[in-house]
C-alpha cells in the first residue's frame, strides 16, 4: 500500500516570507523539501510524493491544499523556516 505524501515548501514567488542573512525563507524550504523527496524517493519504498511547488512559484494556501485533498494525500507536510527579530523571548512550537 502507498503512502502518499504531500510536500510543501511554504511560500514561493513574491512571497519570500522570513528574510534574514542573505537568506529566504522560500528558498531554503524550497531547497529542504526537493532533499527531503529525495531521500524518500532514493531511500524508501512504497511512498507517493507530490510537492505544491518544485520551483519558485507562488501559490495561495488554498491551492495547495485543494490539490493535496483531492489527491488523496495521507499526510500534509509544510515545511516553515522562521526568523528571529533578536528581542523576542520565549518558546515556539510550529
Ligand atoms: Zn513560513
Amino acid at each position: 500500500m502507498m503512502f502518499k505524501l504531500y510536500l510543501d515548501p511554504g511560500h514561493g514567488g513574491s512571497d519570500s516570507w522570513a528574510i534574514g542573512n542573505n537568506l529566504k525563507e522560500k528558498d531554503v524550504v524550497l531547497d529542504i523539501a526537493l532533499r527531503i523527496r529525495n531521500i524518500l524517493i532514493n531511500e524508501y519504498e512504497n511512498v507517493d510524493i507530490k510537492m505544491s511547488r518544485t520551483t519558485d512559484v507562488y501559490r495561495t494556501l488554498n491551492e495547495r491544499t485543494d490539490e493535496a485533498n483531492s489527491w488523496e494525500a495521507d499526510y500534509f507536510l509544510s515545511i516553515h523556516v522562521n526568523s528571529y527579530n533578536g528581542q523576542v523571548q520565549g518558546y515556539e512550537l510550529t
